[in-house]
């Protein structure tokens, strides 16, 4: 299923407070923006970035999917028998 709309999150280019966030049509989106926004933080207006929220939770959504403790803990113990069955003391 096609993806439609995305939420841009927009940020102050100085000071990375969130000013807000818009979720727009994907086809219109524009991360490119040369009007200023308004940043609470610095007090003034400034430019501001864009970014898409989705890449941001898409990564979230793919940590969380991962068992326990993952890749680490196979390999720290796959070596530690590895190192036993060796003779090395570990
Ligand atoms: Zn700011």
């Amino acid at each position: 299923m096609p993806i439609n709309d995305v939420t841009i999150v927009r940020r102050c280019a100085k000071c990375r407070y969130e000013i807000g966030t818009l979720t727009v049509k994907k086809d219109n989106m524009r991360l490119m923006t040369s009007e200023l926004a308004w940043c609470e933080a610095c007090g003034s207006d400034v430019p501001e970035t864009r970014d898409i929220a989705e890449r941001e939770e898409t990564v979230a959504a793919e940590q969380a999917s991962y068992p326990g403790n993952p890749a680490v803990a196979d390999v720290s113990s796959v070596e530690f028998r590895r190192r036993r069955n060796a003779g090395i003391s570990v």
